[in-house]
């Protein structure tokens, strides 16, 4: 089915062709013609399944045929959970709305930069604003914006929009704007809890749901490797050098800000390009440190899941878990970095003995099992403390073993093998 066929104009056609789009992705072709007709949408997909096009070509189009007389007021709020994404989602509504006779003002507004310059681009108003909540609630406070005028509402990521940390924002903002407007909520992920709360701001939704059809389902090859918490770095290392010049950009997850650094330090000590990516380095230097990513300035970036979520970054080969994520969920988003836009991608997850129960819980949450994998040099050695404490010294069957019990198994474990464990990899 070509994009004509759904009823865009042919100034977005021309803008789609041009971004390389040959055809509407199944999401595309389910949720333009509903977001024409005026319907709220509730659409869930897979990341990287086209969703930002999904809502901005129909958006564009009815903004662009809607002249906007005298100043501009802001009749459509694009809300989403990171800077990152807000930079790209403006970025790809830029260039659909290129060719329309009607210039459109997109205004982007994040935080962690300087208010003023966003201010400034908001002085006679705008058409479109994409922003994250705080931001956009700071410039409500400065009066450098109305919510008024907004006919539609986007929640991207909407799951995590609904998230505790961005609840109170999300209720301050939905205050501000008219209660008569088109929603259009997208995310890859709706777990059930949120989906009540999303179905409550819908007025007889089409939901438009293409999880797992044919032609969705990213080609993501996922892969777990058995090794000891204490020599992933090491193995990460290894992995990297054999396959130096076949992966030519990898994005390593960990759990901490901390991990992320020390990491990425080993790394590039070790001849490496990598660089740490998590929320305490200067909003200037993530955007930086993206974009030089994508450029392949950077080989590896080790990463929090502040880069979990909806940040594209084309021929992506490799996602590396070397901590594993908090949830199911957090899975999902992770290895969704790769294997996007029908290219094919590898999501490598590293398991010890201590996350293996945890990442078997991630398995069945997929309906998958998938084979452990050992790499030579690097089998592991830590076992799983046993449940009964047969040295009586204080472990409780069913108690899940605390720190003190796994040095002691560790140490009991090299003492037995004549060793000392090893340090820090
Ligand atoms: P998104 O899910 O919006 O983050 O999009 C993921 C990637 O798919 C982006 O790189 C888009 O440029 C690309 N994309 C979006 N729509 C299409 C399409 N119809 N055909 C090919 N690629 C697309």
């Amino acid at each position: 089915m070509p994009f004509d066929s759904l009823g865009l104009a042919p100034a977005l056609v021309q803008a789609a062709a041009e971004s390389g789009y040959a055809a509407p992705t199944a999401i595309q072709a389910a949720a333009i013609p509903a977001i024409l007709q005026g319907r709220d949408v509730r659409g869930s997909a897979q990341t990287g399944s086209g969703k930002t096009a999904a809502f901005s070509l129909p958006l564009l189009q009815r903004l662009g045929a809607e002249r906007a007389q005298g100043s501009r007021r802001v009749r459509a709020l694009v809300l989403v959970p990171t800077r990152e994404l807000a930079a790209q989602v403006g970025e790809t509504m830029r260039s659909l709305a290129q060719h329309l006779p009607e210039r459109l003002k997109i205004v982007v507004a994040f935080g962690g930069v300087s208010i003023n310059p966003q201010m400034m681009g908001l002085r006679g108003g705008a058409d479109i604003v994409v922003a994250t909540p705080g931001r956009l609630l700071d410039l409500c406070d400065h009066n450098a914006l109305k919510l008024d005028a907004v006919s539609t509402l986007v929640l991207d990521e909407a799951d995590r929009l609904f998230d505790l940390g961005f609840a109170e924002e999300l209720g301050r903002i939905l205050a501000l704007l008219p209660k008569q407007r088109q929603n259009l909520l997208f995310s890859a992920t709706f777990p059930s809890a949120i989906q009540a709360l999303a179905d409550g701001m819908l007025r007889d939704p089409a939901v438009v749901d293409v999880q797992g059809e044919p032609g969705t389902e990213p080609n993501i090859v996922q892969r777990v490797i058995e090794v000891d918490a204490i020599r992933r770095t090491q193995l990460l290392r290894h992995l990297l050098k054999q396959h130096e010049g076949e992966w030519d950009r990898v994005l390593v997850f960990v759990a901490t800000q901390h991990a992320a650094q020390t990491v990425a330090e080993k790394l590039y000590k070790n001849g490496i390009y990598a660089v740490p990516f998590h929320g305490d380095i200067a909003q200037g230097t993530r955007t930086d440190i993206l974009s030089q990513f994508k450029q392949s300035r950077w080989d590896v970036v080790i990463a929090t899941d502040l880069a979990a979520r909806g940040i594209d970054i084309a021929q992506l080969p490799v996602v590396i878990n070397y901590d594993l994520p908090r949830s199911p969920t957090d899975y999902i988003h992770r290895i969704g970095r790769t294997g996007r836009a029908g290219e094919s991608g590898l999501a490598i997850s590293f398991v010890s003995a201590s996350t293996e129960a945890h990442f078997r819980l991630i398995e069945k949450r997929q309906g998958l099992s998938l084979p452990r994998e050992r790499v030579e040099g690097f089998e592991p050695t830590e076992v799983a403390v046993p449940v009964v404490d047969a040295s009586g010294t204080g472990g409780v069957k069913g108690k899940r073993p605390s720190k003190k019990d796994k040095l002691r198994a560790a140490a009991a474990l090299a003492a037995a093998r004549g060793e000392t464990p090893e340090k820090n990899g």
